[in-house]
């Protein structure tokens, strides 16, 4: 049985940096990946772009964690945005912040991320053995039985950083739960996050791609509203996405409804009066010309119109009260009905996981096992879209690694 001094299973972000971080002079790490290549979900990320953090005051990262802002902060105060920032730029990779705060490579390619991440874990001594999935670990005397098809590996110090079971084609199927579980380690139930919303008799089908920036939107429960949020929407060819239907996706449920504003910061009041204002000075004028002053494009003003029953020729003149009634709900509150949250096969991140409660989060050891860590998203944290995730695989990555290199430093 080959020995190692410490094996990371899953070179994602998590893990590459994990393994890179954790090296010593003269220390075996050795870094299992499933898949023939390393790092696929980082490929993708952004949009193959990398989204790779975000600008913001790391203490304002705490609130986009949903309720684990808290239990993360150790790792993001330990190494934080601007360290990641840092670790690139003194490596020859810049980055770049949009005006939204997001954080980009200046050359806008998640490759360049990742070969920089393999290029350090090379001169770092990292193995990394690609198309060797670790299949089950034991736990034996001194530390841990490591198996894979090709080998048996010892190691007294292991690191799970499998990721989650979103995006499973990127390899992330759910195989450092089972090790878990098998350790005894516990778990919290799972569930798609990040992810489109599926609306029932969806009537924006054809307008697929359209896309609204700061767009005002409800979520109602049970007919009781629950929620007012601002963010950018976009209609799919089966229901919504965009980063604010992402971001609260990991608290809708089947049959909660969405209701949309077409008219930018208008509130309904303010809508009625400038809309009435407008007929009444042009009368002559087509409804639709008038709807065109407000940020609706011009295939939804059809849209919007036919979907209110209301001819796209109508003049201001014949246009009735109770017409007026429809189309302002239309515009300010159009009510759409969740079906569904998509899948795990689109959502991009995982909600729930190796239970945090099991887990010192100041050096992401187990609490039960001693020398067993974990890393990234096998963790049950989710973050919003702009950075946060990957900024959690890096800053755990980087704490269970600086934790494993404190105690093999005292060994
Ligand atoms: C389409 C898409 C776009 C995204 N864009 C962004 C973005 O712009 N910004 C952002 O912050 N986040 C983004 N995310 C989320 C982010 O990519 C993930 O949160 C992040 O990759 C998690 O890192 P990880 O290392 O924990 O897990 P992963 O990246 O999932 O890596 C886990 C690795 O472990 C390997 N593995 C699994 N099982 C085994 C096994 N048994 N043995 C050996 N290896 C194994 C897998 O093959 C994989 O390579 C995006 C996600 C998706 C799907």
């Amino acid at each position: 049985m080959r020995k190692y001094d410490v094996v990371v299973i899953g070179a994602g972000p998590a893990g590459l940096f994990c393994a890179l971080h954790a090296s010593l002079p003269g220390q075996g790490i050795l870094l299992l990946e499933k898949n023939a290549n390393p790092g696929a979900k980082l490929l993708l990320s952004g949009s193959g772009q990398c989204n790779i953090t975000h600008s913001g005051d790391i203490r304002d990262f705490l609130s986009h964690y949903g309720d684990h802002g808290k239990q993360v902060k150790p790792a993001l105060f330990g190494f934080t945005n601007q360290d990641l920032i840092e670790f690139f730029r003194t490596r020859g990779l810049a980055m770049m912040t949009e005006e939204n705060g997001k954080v980009f490579p200046e050359t806008r390619r998640s490759e360049d991320v990742l070969s920089l991440i393999l290029r350090e874990c090379k001169e770092r001594g990292v193995d990394l053995h690609c198309g060797e999935p670790a299949t089950g670990v034991i736990r034996t005397a001194g530390g841990f039985e490591i198996i894979t098809p090709k080998e048996s590996y010892f190691s007294p110090m292991i690191v799970l950083s499998t990721g989650g079971v979103s995006y499973p084609k990127t390899g992330s199927t759910g195989d450092g739960y089972r090790i878990s579980a098998s350790l005894g380690q516990p778990l919290t139930e799972i569930a798609p996050a990040l992810t489109p919303l599926l609306i029932r008799n969806y009537p924006f089908a054809a307008l697929s791609g359209m896309s609204f920036e700061r767009m005002q939107f409800s979520v109602w429960r049970s007919g009781k509203k629950i929620a007012d949020h601002t963010g950018d929407v976009l209609f799919t060819h089966l229901g919504l996405s965009g980063p604010g239907i992402l971001d609260v996706s990991r608290y809708i449920l089947p049959a909660d409804t969405i209701t949309l504003s077409f008219v930018g910061n208008l509130k309904r009041d303010e809508f009625v009066a400038d809309l009435t204002r407008r007929i009444d000075e042009n009368r002559n004028w087509q409804i639709s010309t008038i709807l065109a002053a407000y940020p609706i494009p011009e295939r939804l003003n059809r849209k919007l119109l036919n979907l209110s029953g209301i001819p796209d020729d109508l003049k201001c003149n014949h246009f009735s009260a109770e017409q007026r009634s429809r189309l302002v709900t239309s515009c300010t509150q159009f009510p759409l009905t969740v079906e569904a949250p998509g899948g795990f096969s689109v959502a991009m991140v995982t909600r729930g996981g190796v239970a945090l409660d099991g887990v010192n989060l100041k050096t992401m050891e187990s609490k039960s096992i001693p020398n067993l860590y974990f890393a990234g998203e096998v963790l049950d944290i989710d973050g919003d879209t702009g950075g946060y995730n990957l900024q959690a695989a890096f800053s755990t990555g980087f704490l269970a690694a600086q934790s494993i290199r404190l105690k093999r430093e005292n060994i």
